[in-house]
């Protein structure tokens, strides 16, 4: 993993932790409040040392994460100033902090966690970073919204052809099934 993918999977985390805290519907389902399972699904995108997750961490995740939904729906809506000043404002209240660190039996890698503040806080700071940087990126005009109905999940289209629609098959396949059934119910 170099630097660059270090930051992608918490790009990626980021954008879980976005879906699962501001998006209204997530895949045909109303969201369910963020809870501890949710919270270590996404640290699991970008790290194997779970920390351990108590209730006030699921809160400072919960509303983080919000913050984090609202710059990339500005984003992919290309509303690029609101945005920006929505990451600084993240950025300057999780005091995120680019510092090298080494854990016992891992190379260097950078952290942005400043000593001292919180776990969320911690991983805030650098979904926090991860989504600034994808604001300077060519990935950018990757990122879009579902378009499934009762959907409003962020994704990053991964296809070649830049032609990704929906967050996930299951969204793909409600779609198709939901086109079926209105022709049929037409004829
Ligand atoms: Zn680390
Ligand atoms: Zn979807």
């Amino acid at each position: 993993m170099d630097a660059t993918d270090h930051l992608k999977a918490s790009l990626e985390a980021a954008i879980a932790l976005a879906n699962a805290t501001g998006a209204e519907w997530n895949q045909g389902r109303a969201r369910s409040p963020l809870d501890e399972v949710t919270v270590e699904a996404v640290l699991r995108l970008t790290t194997n040392r779970m920390p351990s997750i108590d209730d006030a961490a699921v809160a400072e995740f919960a509303a983080g994460g919000e913050r984090i939904h609202r710059a990339l729906v500005q984003l992919a809506e290309a509303e690029t100033d609101a945005a920006a000043s929505a990451i600084n404002d993240l950025l300057a209240s999780t005091r995120a902090a680019p510092v090298l660190v080494r854990h016992p039996e891992s190379a260097w890698h950078l952290h942005f966690a400043t000593e001292g503040v919180s776990v969320a806080t911690g991983w805030l700071a650098e979904f926090g970073t991860a989504t600034a940087m994808l604001l300077g990126s060519d990935e950018l005009d990757r990122l879009r919204s579902c378009a499934a109905e009762r959907c409003d999940n962020l994704f990053l289209d991964a296809t070649r052809n830049h032609r990704q629609r929906f967050c996930s098959t299951a969204c793909q396949n409600r779609t198709k099934v939901a086109a079926f059934r209105s022709r049929s119910a037409h004829s």
